[in-house]
This record gives C-alpha cells, structure tokens and sequence, in this order.
C-alpha cells in the first residue's frame, strides 16, 4: 500500500486557495468524484482526514474486518478496464485487498496529486456575494471554492459511549472503526468487548483465538447469517467478467439493494409475499438462501419488511439456526433476537460467530438488564461484578449517516447553519442538496438509498449525477444551483410515504438514528429503492433542473 506522508503536505497555508471544487473524503464514492471532476479539466482538491485512501476500508481494520456484498459486485464498474484487470482473491475482500483495491484506483487515474491527507475540513461558509464557499480545515488553512462536494462517508463519524470511568481504565482500549495499523496481539489476554453489531460479529472469532478469555458484553443480539466466505472461483470471475455489461446493468436495474448474485448466479428479487406461499416453498427458499450465504435475504419476499407476520417467518428460520450452532442452549437463547423484526436493523454476515460461543475461553455476559456501570482502573463493573481485563474493544458503532457532516460548521445562505436545518431531521433533496445551501452536495447522505442499498452502486449513480450538474452549470463566476424549498419539502413528504408501515421504524438502529443517546428519531435514508431513487433523481435534473434555483 502506497500513502502519502504528512511530510509532503502543506504544514499550513498563508494564502486562500483557489478551486472550482473542493471534494471532503477520499473513500470510494469521494474517489470517484475527483476522477470524474478531473476528467472535466476543473481544479479540484480532494481533502482526507486519514494519511490514505479507502475511507472505511482505511479506518476499520480490525481483525475478520471484511465486505459483505460480494467482491465482484462491490467494485467500480465505470471502467471496463478496471473491471478486467483487477482480480479478488476471496468472494468477500478483506480489508487489507480493500484498501490495495483503493490504492490501486488512486494510482491507476493518478489521483494523488489532487489529494491532500491529515487534513479535515472544519468549516464550510457560503459567500453569497461571491457564491462561493469558504473553507476551513484542520491544517489552519483557507480555501475558496464554487463547488463543495462532502463525501464524508455514512458510516465514518465513531461513536465510543461516554462510559464513567473510562478514563480511569488502564488496560488497552481499541475502537473497531479507529484500529491501530500495527498489529495487535490479543495472545494470553484476557479481553472485553463491547457490542455485538457486524463489526464486533466480524471480529470476535479472530479475538476469540487468540486471547486467554473474551468476554463479550451484549445489549442486544443481532440476526447474523453465514457468510460463507471462499477463495474467488475462478471459473465464476471468468463467467462475471465475460458479461460484466449486463451483470451491473441487472445490479442497477433488476435488484433491490443493488446485488444479485445467489449462489454464483445472478437472480431476481423475489416479488412474492411470504404468506402467500406454502411453508414448504419459503422453508425451501430460506434453506437456499442459507446455503448461499451473504445479504441473498435482501432479495427475498417483498413483504418481509412491511409484514410483521411475514417477517416472523424469516426471523424464526435464523432464530432456530442460531439455536443450532450454540451448544448451550442457555447461551443460544441470549443470543436470539427477539426485540425487533429481522432485517429491520442491518443483518450482519459472519463466519463461525455462533460456533465461537461453543469454545470454553469466550463467555457471553449480558447487558441487557445490567447495563455497564463504570470502567475501572482495571476492567469494567457489571452487574454487581468486576470483570478484570488487559484489552477492552469497543465495537459500539457509528453516529451513522449525519454524524461526519453534523461535525463540520457549514453555513449557507443568511448564515443558516446545516445543523439548525438538520434539526430534528435531516432534509435533502434527493439526498443530494439541501434548501438554503447552494452548490454544497453531498454523496451517501441523508434522505438517499445509502445506507440500504450497495453503497458503490448509489455512490457511483451519485457522483454522475453531481457531476453532470456541475458540468451544465461550468464554473463561470457566480453560478449557483440551489434546491428549491417546495422539492426539499416535496421529497420529506415522499420520503414519508414511501416509508410508512416500514418496520424499520420498530427497531432502534442507526437507520433511525436511534443508536446515538439524543439524536432525533428520524428514518435516515430513502425507502424507495434504487430504481425509484434514479427515476426521482433524472426528474430533478429535467427541465433544466426545474426543481432548482439556477442562478447565472
Ligand atoms: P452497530 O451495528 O451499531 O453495533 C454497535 C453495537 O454496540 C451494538 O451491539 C450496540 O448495542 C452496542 N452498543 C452501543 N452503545 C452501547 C452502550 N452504551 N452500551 C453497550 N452496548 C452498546 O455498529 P457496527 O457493528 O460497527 O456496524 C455498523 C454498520 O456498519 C453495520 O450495520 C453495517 O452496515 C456496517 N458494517 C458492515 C460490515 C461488513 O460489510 N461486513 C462490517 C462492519 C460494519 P445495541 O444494539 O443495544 O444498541
């Protein structure tokens, strides 16, 4: 992996700097957006927190850290060259291949030199006489630009609960989402871990062999489905990438999460109810499914998310299969969700998380009713109990979706804040512009498919879309383009219709912000589906974006 050193940056500027557009975020969806803008000869500087590239697959590196939509689907496919010329090992990346993958996009469309680490964007302000934005970062340094583009990631901004005592804790604390690039050696510890979301179901098999004793802490349990990681078959790759074209078309245009393949062969969604079925029928699909392994239930009966009689047949399916990967039935049932519907947070994929309970060094304590009263000096307190560790790992998740944008100051037209605009929920125009903040788009935002759909797909439908609009536009002096107040409003409505009866509502997920103590209770992201998404965005851009206020 290639990064640029902090000694190549600038320490601090003296002078403004001068763009057409300024991208925050060089994950994939902020990779893309520079590759593209680049393409249009604008000048455009990309701005990233970390000292590399690859966003997400930058900062989460955690042990068993790995992509749950299958490696040839979550990959660009805007060039066919990149496509062919790129082989995955596994039929689920990890981490490390990744972030190579990432590096190697950087290199390919020699990226680099438009790219500036260690640096966060702070502030963002609208300069209406100018319109332009001013930008400030981490570095102290002031820049100008017409365009402001945030790719700052749905799920970048770490949440570590504020425990009591955690700063008297004097073992070693790890976050999930901010591991240490060095390797981390758990042998002869014994370790806590905190949560049971994806990344700690990803990382407790990989901790469980090394430590002398894991002890997991569980609030609540999630639904997790095997995985069923592989090396890439290579007959399959040659089979995907001999008709990439209609694969990705049929991702965009025949899918409901932006993945098909079940089994190795690409399918469509199931538009059947699951009630209107035999048992036999739906226990035969589930048991495909399950043997297929990955997110494959995302394209199952279409009402299992609006039923909750429906979704109680999937739920009780994966119910039983975790009760038979669990040898003690005391502890299987501790690890059955029965709070929420299945699906209605997301599902997590794993390989051997059950079968981990079975090993005698990991104990399940349960937090449920017992929350975690105080770190120590020397472990954690819980139910009335000092649990003595070297290493505590937190895997408590993301403020998801708003949480890295809400960190930068941006204000827009008469000084409004985005935070005050944001207040109680976000709002945004296809998820792509909020009213009163002219030219500042966002990329897997709120108010778009994002965090429910494959996030390359959306990111790269997004990035088109920006950059078309910022092409028609150009970068002649004063150029603007605002969402109109009543398509701002008009979209919060459909995204309420669209929503409604969902059960994401019944759950309390980072989809509804409810994760995070004091953050409205707000469904973050567009239930419509891709296609829906798309239609609604190419009518946005008709009539010369008639739903905007295009000021020249
Ligand atoms: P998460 O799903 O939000 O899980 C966080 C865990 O921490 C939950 O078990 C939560 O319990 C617990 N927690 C939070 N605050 C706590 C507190 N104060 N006390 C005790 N427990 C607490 O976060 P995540 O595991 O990082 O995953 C987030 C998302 O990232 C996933 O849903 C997925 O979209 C994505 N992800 C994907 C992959 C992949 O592709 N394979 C891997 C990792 C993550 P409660 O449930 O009770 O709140």
């Amino acid at each position: 992996m290639s990064t640029v050193l902090s000694e190549r940056q600038p320490s601090s500027a003296v002078v403004t700097q001068t763009y057409d557009v300024v991208v925050a975020g060089a994950g994939f969806a902020g990779l893309y957006m520079l590759h593209k803008l680049r393409q249009r000869g604008l000048s455009v500087r990309l701005y990233e927190a970390g000292t590399g590239v690859g966003g997400t697959w930058y900062w989460n590196r955690y042990p068993g850290a790995r992509v749950d939509v299958e490696s040839v689907e979550y990959s660009y496919s805007f060039s066919s060259e990149l496509e062919q010329e790129w082989s995955w090992s596994e039929r689920y990346a990890g981490q490390p291949e990744l972030l190579r993958y990432a590096n190697h996009v950087a290199d390919r469309f020699g990226l680099r030199e438009n790219m500036q680490f260690e640096t966060r964007i702070t502030s963002a302000t609208y300069d209406e006489s100018a319109r332009r934005w001013q930008i400030g970062t981490s570095r102290g340094e002031k820049i100008s630009a017409q365009y402001c583009v945030l790719a700052t990631g749905f799920l970048s901004a770490a949440n570590k609960p504020d425990f009591a005592g955690i700063d008297s804790y004097q073992g070693h604390q790890y976050q999930t989402s901010r591991w240490p690039h060095e390797d981390v050696d758990f042998t002869g510890q014994r370790v806590g871990i905190i949560g049971t979301g994806s990344s700690a179901v990803q990382s407790i098999p990989h901790v469980a062999q090394q430590a002398s004793h894991l002890f997991v802490f569980q609030r609540t349990p999630s639904f997790s489905i095997p995985l069923r990681n592989a090396p890439l078959d290579r007959e399959y790759e040659k089979r995907v990438k001999a008709d990439y074209k209609e694969w990705r078309r049929r991702q965009r245009e025949d899918s409901r999460a932006g993945f098909i393949a079940v089994n190795y062969q690409p399918a469509s969604p199931n538009n059947k109810s699951a009630l209107e079925v035999t048992p036999e029928e739906r226990l035969a699909d589930y048991e495909m499914r399950w043997a297929s392994g990955g997110l494959c239930f995302y394209s199952s009966y279409i009402d299992l998310l609006t039923s909750i009689e429906a979704n109680e047949t999937l739920a009780e399916f994966v119910r039983e299969k975790i009760r038979g990967r669990v040898k003690d039935q005391d502890v299987a049932e501790l690890l059955v969700p029965t709070t929420y519907p299945i699906l209605s947070k997301r599902l997590c994929a794993d390989t051997n998380y059950y079968e981990t309970y079975n090993r005698e060094n990991v104990s399940l304590v349960s937090i449920k009713d017992t929350p975690i009263e105080t770190l120590t000096p020397k472990g954690l307190w819980v139910g009335g109990k000092e649990y003595e560790l070297d290493s505590i790992i937190f895997a408590t998740g993301f403020d998801a979706v708003t949480g890295a944008i809400s960190k930068i100051d941006v204000r827009g037209l008469d000084g409004q804040e985005l935070n005050a605009h944001w207040q109680g929920a976000p709002r945004a125009y296809l998820g792509l512009m909020s009213a009163g903040f002219p030219n500042l788009f966002f990329l897997d935002g709120p108010c778009s498919n994002g965090a429910l759909v494959s996030p390359m797909l959306l990111s790269e439908y997004q990035v088109e879309w920006v950059d078309r609009c910022i092409g028609q536009l150009g970068t002649e002096a004063g150029t603007a383009i605002e969402a109109k107040p009543d398509a701002e409003d008009e979209w919060m409505e459909h995204m309420n219709t669209v929503s409604a009866g969902s059960l994401l509502h019944l759950a309390n997920s980072w989809y509804m912000g409810a994760n995070i103590p004091g953050k409205p209770r707000a469904l973050l992201a567009y239930l419509g589906g891709l296609i829906n998404y798309k239609q609604q965005c190419e009518q946005g851009e008709a009539g010369g974006y008639g739903k905007f206020v295009v000021t020249r």
